[in-house]
């Protein structure tokens, strides 16, 4: 039972969603043990095992019609499964970046033969997706990407180098973008789907020390002289990763937002749980009118954050979520997120500061939040568009 009494809409309330998430939550009780996350933490990733199990247990391209060997589910499946690894404190699993985010671009734009080629093996857990936008000199201004993919006959040869990238170091099927036209800005770009396995001149930086998501692993790229065969260009045709990114975004800054809401709940239970159980001047934490104000308007606002949400999710469903407001999910759920976290570590005193107490991780892991997706100046601009 969470601390948040919001129900989910009625077309989440499906049997069939309920077994799926009833072993789901298995999977990440039996997978993401605290002993698991703590080396994943040490070891700046997930054990790389864990893909293959997640497919084993039909987590992985839950949402992709099984003619391409998904799960044939939905969007919700999608929704829940992010849902449930924010709630359960599950840190450094990038599977959405797989499901929703690579998973989607290839469903949406890419060619037959790329579907057949690339979806049964993201299901099985035999390829692991990133996406490269962001390079040292341009991340929320895409336009002045400077990596560049030239054509030569049968392939691309792809110079640049790009950084901050989420599943960098495990990921070998990393859709990149590039100007393939160097000429013509936003029209210039391209989706180039690069298989690292067979890319000469493409490497790996070290993994990148942040200050929080430790078992996340966030690498930089380089590609130099990088060959890549014409048919890896998503959708086969030029000039086309501006609306083919732009088509994807909403769903992807709702899952930040989902995020969000999945760890607020979390901060609020351990705290709630921590300030009834600690006594300071002779009585519980809990029994301090401060307390109980702070914790209420987190409350507050935690529950307008999660009906927010899943008013977007049935708008996503209905096809129908459009940039504007996907982006006010993910401005405002993050914001709610940094507020929150940051009062609930303060109930827990020098605690708090630790970081073998959970709270001070959902601190650490709530900042970045704010930033990547779009960092939320560029989620402001495109609410201020329809103004
Ligand atoms: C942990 C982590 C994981 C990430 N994962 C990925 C990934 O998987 N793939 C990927 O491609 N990228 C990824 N990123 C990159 C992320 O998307 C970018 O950091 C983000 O888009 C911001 O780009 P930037 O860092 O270049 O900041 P800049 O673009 O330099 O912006 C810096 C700041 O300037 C301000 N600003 C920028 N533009 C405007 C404007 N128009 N108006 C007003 N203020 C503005 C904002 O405050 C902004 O935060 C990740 C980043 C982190 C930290």
């Amino acid at each position: 039972m969470s601390v948040i009494n919001v129900p989910r809409p009625a077309s989440m309330q499906d049997p069939d969603l309920q077994i799926f998430e009833d072993s789901a939550r298995r999977f990440f009780a039996d997978h993401a043990t605290p002993e698991a996350v703590t080396r994943w933490r040490a070891n700046g990733q997930v054990d790389i095992e864990l893909w293959g199990k997640a497919a084993k247990a039909g987590l992985l391209m839950v949402s992709a019609p099984e003619e391409y060997g998904g799960g044939g589910g939905d969007f919700r499946h999608d929704v829940i499964l992010q849902e449930l690894a924010s709630r359960m404190g599950v840190e450094g699993f990038g599977f959405t970046l797989q499901n929703v985010i690579v998973g989607g671009y290839i469903l949406s734009h890419g060619t037959e033969e790329q579907k057949r080629r690339w979806l049964p093996r993201l299901a099985e857990g035999k390829l692991i997706c990133a996406i490269a936008m962001t390079e040292p000199n341009t991340g929320s201004d895409l336009q002045a990407i400077r990596t560049s993919a030239r054509k030569e006959g049968g392939h691309y040869r792809i110079n640049g180098t790009k950084t901050f990238i989420s599943n960098g170091l495990q990921a070998n099927l990393i859709c990149v973008v590039a100007s393939t036209d160097p000429g013509a800005g936003s029209r210039g770009l391209s989706l180039l789907m690069v298989e690292t396995e067979n890319t000469p001149g493409f490497e790996r930086g070290q993994p990148l020390k942040k200050i929080g998501t430790h078992a996340q692993d966030t690498a930089e790229l380089f590609f130099s002289d990088a060959i890549v065969p014409i048919d890896n260009l998503l959708g086969g045709v030029e000039g086309k990763a501006f609306p083919q990114l732009m088509k994807e975004l909403a769903r992807e800054r709702l899952m930040v937002a989902v995020t969000g809401v999945g760890s607020i709940e979390l901060a609020l239970e351990d705290t709630i749980a921590y300030v009834k159980e600690r006594s300071v001047f002779g009585q519980k934490i809990f029994d301090f009118q401060n307390t109980q104000f702070k914790l209420a308007e987190c409350k507050t606002e935690a529950t307008i954050a999660k009906v927010f949400v899943y008013h977007c999710l049935e708008r996503a469903l209905a096809g129908e979520l459009d940039t504007a407001t996907a982006s006010m999910a993910k401005l405002w759920v993050s914001e709610a997120q940094g507020r929150i976290v940051d009062q609930c570590l303060q109930f827990f005193g020098g605690y708090g500061y630790m970081e073998e107490y959970r709270i001070a991780r959902l601190y650490t892991d709530a900042r970045v939040q704010r930033i990547y997706g779009g960092a939320n100046e560029i989620m402001k601009m495109l609410i201020a568009r329809t103004l």
